[in-house]
């Protein structure tokens, strides 16, 4: 470990009041109403910071929102053209520097799914885009992984630094900060000292041992072929999604799902394009205005889940998109758990290991 910083758990306030002068800082939080629900919220002093408990759901909303103006129009009357109208467009972006700060490495790497979707190729998202290049990720080595985590078994871990500028490791009164990236060593310098050889052995200790830690059994990265061979089995997928409320839920707290609509909302001649989360599970994402909709069960709209995590996603850009965090697995509330349904994919006699 060349460069690293300590910061004391009696620190932590002052430091993150700090960063926010300069950037949005946002950590997963819980507020007094609800004391359980832990999410991601802007930091402001005072705020509980929850370094120690799993968000329900991921940072993902601090960079794709779940509701957010793309675009404001003004409409004006032409009375050379009574038919017709000039609309005034209103780009409604402002990005500001941003920190996630304490988000667990399968948060992190879960933007790897987002990145070669929302940032590169003749679809670029702007919005997206610009929040991403001035986004400085900070993730906490994860060492209370629950039985729903698997993020080793599609090919990170819990200390994996993929994904994240900077990384905390919890030793004795605090935290050592270790640089990943030159943006996380430039944001770290100004709100850590730096780190005694004891710490940094410390440090180094948990990262080797954290590090060793398998979460989650088996491989679940090659398993694209045993899609393909079980799409046509209604037998396979009624077993396991017959139970499915179409809830969506699994896809709201996901970190690699980004299925969105568009809606326009105007009052008078004023009004706004949005753009909102949608899930691939709710019966309506993919009906047609003809009535036609090639989804209509819940069999195909798991099927598709699946197969867009761990058969056409890492066929188009070479990484499952999972990243195993266990969300879905952890909230679904009629326990229907994704690690089962991709593993039973192959057929009996060539299971995987
Ligand atoms: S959370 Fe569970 S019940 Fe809800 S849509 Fe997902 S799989 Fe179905
Ligand atoms: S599919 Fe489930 S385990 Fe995988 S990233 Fe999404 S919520 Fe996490």
């Amino acid at each position: 470990m060349e460069q690293a910083f300590f910061l004391a758990d009696a620190e932590l306030q002052e430091a993150l009041a700090g960063l926010s002068a300069q950037a949005d800082v946002w950590v997963p939080a819980s507020d007094a109403r609800k004391p359980g629900l832990v999410r991601f919220r802007r930091f402001q002093p005072g705020l509980t910071v929850r370094l120690d408990a799993r968000s329900l759901v991921s940072a993902k909303e601090v960079l794709f929102p779940r509701s957010e103006t793309l675009l404001r129009f003004t409409k004006e009357k032409d009375l050379s053209v009574p038919a017709g109208h000039r609309i005034h467009l209103d780009d409604a972006r402002t990005v500001r520097p941003v920190v996630v700060f304490g988000c667990r490495p399968c948060d992190a790497r879960g933007f790897l799914t987002f990145d070669p979707v929302f940032t590169k190729g003749p679809y670029r998202d702007p919005y997206y885009s610009e929040r991403r290049e001035k986004t400085t990720f900070v993730s906490l080595v994860c060492r209370d992984a629950d039985a729903a985590c698997f993020c080793s078994a599609v090919g990170s871990g819990p200390a994996d630094p993929e994904g994240s500028d900077a990384q905390l490791i919890p030793v004795d009164g605090g935290y050592v900060l270790r640089p990943v990236t030159e943006r996380g060593a430039a944001l770290l310098e100004p709100i850590g000292r730096t780190a005694a050889p004891e710490q940094i052995r410390e440090a180094q200790d948990v990262l080797d041992q954290v590090g060793r830690e398998t979460v989650g059994e088996g491989s679940l990265t090659t398993l694209a072929e045993a899609f393909r061979a079980r799409f046509q089995d209604p037998a396979f997928w009624h077993a396991h999604i017959d139970k499915c409320l179409s809830c969506g839920l699994c896809t709201f707290v996901c970190p690699t799902c980004y299925c969105f609509t568009i809606t326009d909302e105007a009052r008078g001649l004023n009004g706004e394009r949005i753009r909102s989360w949608d899930a691939c599970m709710f019966p309506h994402f993919t009906l047609e205005a003809s009535g036609h909709n090639p989804r209509p069960s819940k069999v195909e709209r798991y099927r598709n889940r699946v197969g867009h995590k761990f058969s056409y996603f890492p066929a188009r850009y070479g990484q499952v998109a999972c990243c195993g965090c266990g969300r879905c697995v952890r909230h679904c509330p009629v326990s229907v758990d994704i690690r089962a349904v991709v593993r039973d994919l192959p057929a009996q006699e060539e299971a995987h290991a």
